[in-house]
């Protein structure tokens, strides 16, 4: 079933079921001084379960363009984590809670093909619920009768959803589907998430979380003012369930990308690495690093983003940056976006036709920005050569510290790259020294920026004097009162 198919059904499950269905926000969060881009499907109606503002229906449902950036290193190791992602949700506001979503949801997951569902096979289906929540318990239990060794209690960390900030917040129940032996270990969500995928949460929504950064412990506020559900299930992750392939990147928007840096670099795709995602060969994800990476920066420009230096900017200039640098090191040498952009342009335009219409203003921003990229690896990589035959003509092994600091902060040489160009010329990289300079140089850069915001002066020269030496204790008087003696 093709992607633009499951997004289809989903929204007319819900629609039968007297949803209104409701557009996806910008990726952009400009409501929302806390957050970059918008990460759940829940976020564009944040005012709605927070009871500042009247929602105009009791039920809504919508695919949401989502991005997470806190899931970057995942990308292309797990079988089911993009930066970029939709999500197709339902929210009830004030409306039907626990029993109403975890109905809705089991009818359109195991409802035939044939009959408009995804035909998934009961057998095979797992939930897990909040440590205390007998009540959801009971609804998987007794109402749709999946066993109790497939229903799993777990902690706050997983089972307890938040946007991350603060916000409504709540207990859920996620759902997951087995995939068999040859995607993992036996035993549950607990033992293997890759084998046993998440696919839908479904989050109950009736508290508001305060400030914190610590996933399991942060300050809950009280209840909101009604009892809300909110749920979320990954397109793509559905969409390499259907589709009967290992990940995500493998689905039908996103392999056809992935195939075209097969084609440009000449590697093998899959032939060295099993089912197991956590154990593929570096090309391999390498190859889905790229197809997710340049479909993010495809839709972030589409969505107003354009690359710079700070703020969502940086997040766009960093996915392009990555996904360059991955196919350089299977061996493309020029230009890659101007072969890789249209092809995600074509995956993505049957669901997103501004991509197509827009996409000359889209692809000048990612052309433009890998010539200077591209540029700025060349000036690099003849001060590294240079670096390097230094070093071997001493004698040495290894490169200093501050010869990659110097290339990360001059010229913008990210450290992996020099790592592997250094690897390939069988020298080390004193990683260690290169990290304290750069936490040094983010130490400053910090209280700089605490400085202009205050209005106050750079204090950090004497904070460092602080620590290096405890309290200074003020002696001007008599010193000087001695020397003039
Ligand atoms: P996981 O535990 O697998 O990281 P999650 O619990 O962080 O997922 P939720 O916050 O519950 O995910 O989001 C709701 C749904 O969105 C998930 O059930 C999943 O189907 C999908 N999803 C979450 N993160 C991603 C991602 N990075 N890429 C693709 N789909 C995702
Ligand atoms: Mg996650
Ligand atoms: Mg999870
Ligand atoms: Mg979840």
């Amino acid at each position: 079933m093709r992607t633009a198919e499951i997004k289809r059904r989903f929204l007319s499950h819900f629609e039968a079921n007297g949803h209104a269905v409701v557009p996806s926000a910008p990726l952009p969060a400009i409501d929302d001084p806390n957050l970059l881009f918008i990460n759940a499907g829940m976020v564009q109606f944040v005012p709605y379960f927070l009871g500042q503002r009247t929602p105009p229906w009791k039920r809504a449902t919508s695919v949401q363009k989502c991005i997470r950036t806190p899931d970057i290193d995942e990308v292309g190791k797990t079988s089911r984590h993009g930066t970029f992602f939709q999500m197709n949700g339902n929210f009830s506001f004030g409306d039907y809670f626990k029993e109403g979503a975890i109905t809705l949801a089991w009818d359109l997951i195991t409802k035939s093909v044939e009959e408009g569902g995804f035909g998934l096979d009961p057998e095979r289906i797992w939930a897990t619920v909040y440590l205390d929540d007998d009540e959801a318990f009971d609804i998987w239990h007794s109402k749709i009768g999946l066993p109790e060794e497939r229903i799993v209690r777990r902690g706050k960390a997983d089972n307890y959803w938040s946007m991350g900030i603060p916000g409504p917040c709540g207990p859920c129940s996620e759902i997951y589907l087995d995939r068999g032996p040859e995607y993992g270990r036996e035993g549950g969500p607990e033992v293997d998430e890759d084998r046993y995928m998440e696919f839908w949460n479904l989050v109950f929504m009736q508290n508001e979380r305060g400030p914190g950064a610590d996933k399991e412990n942060y300050p809950i506020l009280g209840e909101l003012p009604a009892k809300n559900i909110d749920t979320g299930m990954g397109l793509e992750r559905m969409a390499s369930i259907l589709q009967g392939v290992d990940n995500i990147y493998e689905i039908d928007e996103i392999r056809p990308i992935l195939d075209k840096a097969v084609q440009m670099t000449g590697r093998e795709y899959g032939t060295r690495s099993g089912h197991v995602a956590s154990e593929s060969h570096p090309d391999d994800v390498r190859l889905r690093v790229i197809a997710d990476h340049v479909r993010t920066s495809l839709m972030l420009i589409a969505d107003g983003v354009t690359p710079s230096n700070e703020g969502r900017g940086y997040v766009l200039r960093r996915i392009m940056r990555r996904a360059i640098r991955a196919i350089r090191l299977l061996g493309w040498q020029g230009p890659a976006l101007p072969e890789l952009l249209p092809v995600a342009r074509d995956c993505m335009a049957p669901s997103y036709p501004e991509v197509a219409s827009d996409f000359e203003r889209i692809a000048s921003y990612a052309y433009a920005e890998e010539e200077a990229f591209l540029s700025t690896l060349r000036a690099g990589t003849t001060i590294l050569d240079t670096a390097m035959a230094e070093t071997k003509l001493a004698g040495g092994t290894r490169l200093t510290g501050e010869q990659a600091f110097q290339l990360h902060d001059t010229y913008g040489f990210p450290i992996d790259l020099t790592l592997e160009i250094a690897a390939e010329q069988g020298l080390a990289v004193d990683e260690e020294g290169f990290r304290r300079l750069m936490s040094e140089q983010r130490r400053r850069a910090k209280a700089d920026a605490q400085a202009r915001k205050t209005g106050h002066v750079d204090l950090s020269a004497y904070r460092q004097v602080l620590e290096a030496g405890g309290p200074v204790e003020f002696t001007g008087y008599e010193e000087t009162a001695r020397e003039s003696r």
